[in-house]
């Protein structure tokens, strides 16, 4: 058994006795793996105060201090990219090249947070009045606060935290109880990069710390990446309490399938994005609406691929996917088989049945599977699954393709695959989806541009990272400034009437 996890307040790990723990699970055996503490009120406290206390001496720290700070902490997460991704494969069951990539994916979050000096400069007009000038500042919110899901334990922090500390927050992170150790070892990198005391915390723990943190009056903003039904309880919670919020939420990735598209190329982008952290990515594709003249030909391509597809141990290095994260999300996920065949789908590839290198059986296993025939109105297609499972519609054709990711709830991702550039245009511009890929699967933006989706997929105005996470994470400050020359008052004297410029 691993050790306990605990919090990280003050730039130390937690030292206090937990009133409540849960289970770590390793998702390849089945087994305890270790403990994590939940937070009560006294750390929530401790870990706000840290943060707090910490602000004054960071939001005034400069700007250059900050950069060869941030420089450091890139160059130790890099090195420590394997410890990072063991832990994570460890914990969450993905296969470590896929956690060495989701790292590699945070990182670039990093690399745009060392520009943060460029980013946080404000405008300014010479002579808005005679002898006035005018200029805008950008400036932390102070406390803020990160939520964040299972899935990916180190990206989503690092979509969030280093452009808040980078723009002088300090921050509290609330990671998932299901995978907690990244975090850890992601705040003894900032400790060995040089970050003083306090300004990044790590409170673990579940609906009580998200609960006390929503509360907390010192708590100036809250981000959140999860589920939709928790992302809208944390916006409308954030915003009546005063905070700043946005709250990422769950998703219905579709990939349309257009008659003149390569086939082969789809076949491989469904397989990769359908099954690659077994279906346990926001971004992942769940459903396909192909057109269906090439419908068949499409699910047989998919077959073959899968039959090759090799499932086991994320530790062991000929894995290409592991096990789901717990038993109960697993059985989740497979109950949809059963459900879709109830409501009229065609089981086409069973998952249960995939053969599972080593033959663990107590671990949450479930191989890639694939639903055909499906209809908008199954279980099957309504739900986020978030697991290895393939849902094909067929469709007409474009408009249908079109019309059906329109009227989804969801508006996370989605891809088109095409070699006509003119489908791929116009459907660029009438989807109603936050990110689109063009033969592209998973269109995860670039840390310089924003991640995030529309329509139940996002609670809020602003994405994840890039300039809107900038703006997220900073409040502008208009001044209007005199200065009058040396020896010379200006004229005018008392007017009560309004400023106007002249
Ligand atoms: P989740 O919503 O269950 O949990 C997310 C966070 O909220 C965790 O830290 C958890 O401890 C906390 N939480 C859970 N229940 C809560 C409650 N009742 N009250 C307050 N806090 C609560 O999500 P998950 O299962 O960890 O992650 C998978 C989900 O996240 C999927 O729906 C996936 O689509 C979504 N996701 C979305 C994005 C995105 O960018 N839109 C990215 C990654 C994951």
């Amino acid at each position: 058994m691993s050790e306990n996890v605990t919090h990280w307040i003050g730039g130390a790990r937690h030292q206090g006795p937990a009133e409540r723990r849960a289970d770590v699970y390793n998702p390849a055996t089945g087994k305890v793996s270790g403990t994590v503490d939940l937070a009560g009120p006294a750390e929530i406290d401790a870990a706000v105060r840290s943060a707090r206390d910490a602000f004054p001496g960071w939001r005034d720290t400069s700007l250059s201090k900050r950069v060869q700070i941030l420089f450091r902490f890139r160059e130790l997460v890099r090195a420590n990219t394997g410890r990072l991704a063991e832990a994570i494969s460890a914990e969450h069951g993905k296969v470590v090249s896929d956690a060495a990539g989701e790292v590699q994916r945070g990182l670039e979050v990093v690399d745009f947070a060392c520009g943060v000096p460029h980013l946080l400069k404000g405008g300014y007009s010479e002579n808005v009045s005679t002898g006035v000038d005018a200029y805008s500042i950008l400036q932390p919110l102070g406390v803020v606060a990160g939520i964040t899901p299972f899935n990916f334990p180190a990206m989503v922090p690092m979509w969030m935290f280093p452009v808040a500390i980078a723009c002088g927050n300090t921050f509290v992170l609330k990671p998932s109880e299901k995978d907690p150790s990244a975090s850890l070892l992601l705040a003894e990198l900032w400790a060995e990069a040089g970050l003083p005391d306090g300004v990044f915390n790590v409170l673990q723990g579940d609906k009580v710390a998200v609960d006390g943190l929503l509360e907390h009056p010192d708590v100036a903003a809250v981000s959140f990446v999860g589920s939709t039904p928790i992302a809208r309880y944390i916006y409308s919670r954030a915003a009546e309490n005063g905070k700043r919020v946005q709250a990422l939420g769950g998703a219905k990735n579709h990939m349309v399938v257009l008659p003149d598209a390569d086939l082969d190329l789809a076949a491989d982008s469904a397989v990769s994005a359908g099954f690659g952290s077994a279906g346990e990515r926001c971004m992942a594709i769940s459903a396909i609406a192909v057109v269906d003249s090439v419908a068949d030909e499409l699910v047989a391509r998919i077959r073959e691929r899968v039959e090759r597809l090799r499932v086991g141990p994320g530790d062991d290095d000929r894995s290409e996917m592991g096990p789901l994260v717990t038993r109960e999300h697993r059985d989740k996920v497979a109950s949809y088989l059963d459900s879709g065949v109830e409501q009229g789908a065609t089981l086409a590839i069973d998952g249960r049945v995939h053969p599972v290198l080593g033959g663990e059986t107590e671990g949450f296993w479930l191989g890639p599977s694939l639903l055909d025939h499906v209809t908008p109105e199954m279980d099957c297609y309504r739900d986020e699954i978030f697991g290895p499972v393939l849902s094909v519609v067929r469709v007409s054709g474009y408009d249908e393709a079109v019309a059906l990711i329109n009227g989804n709830r969801y508006g996370n991702g989605t891809a088109v695959f095409t070699n006509d550039g003119g489908a791929a245009r116009r459907f660029q511009n009438e989807i109603q989806v936050g990110m689109v890929g063009i033969n592209v699967p998973i269109p995860v933006p670039m840390a310089y541009y924003s991640f995030g989706g529309w329509k139940q997929s996002l609670f809020g105005d602003s994405h994840a990272h890039g300039t809107e996470g900038v703006h997220f994470y900073t409040r502008t400050k208009a001044v209007t400034a005199r200065w009058t020359d040396p020896g010379k008052r200006p004229e005018g004297g008392v007017d009560l009437g309004f400023p106007t410029n002249g």
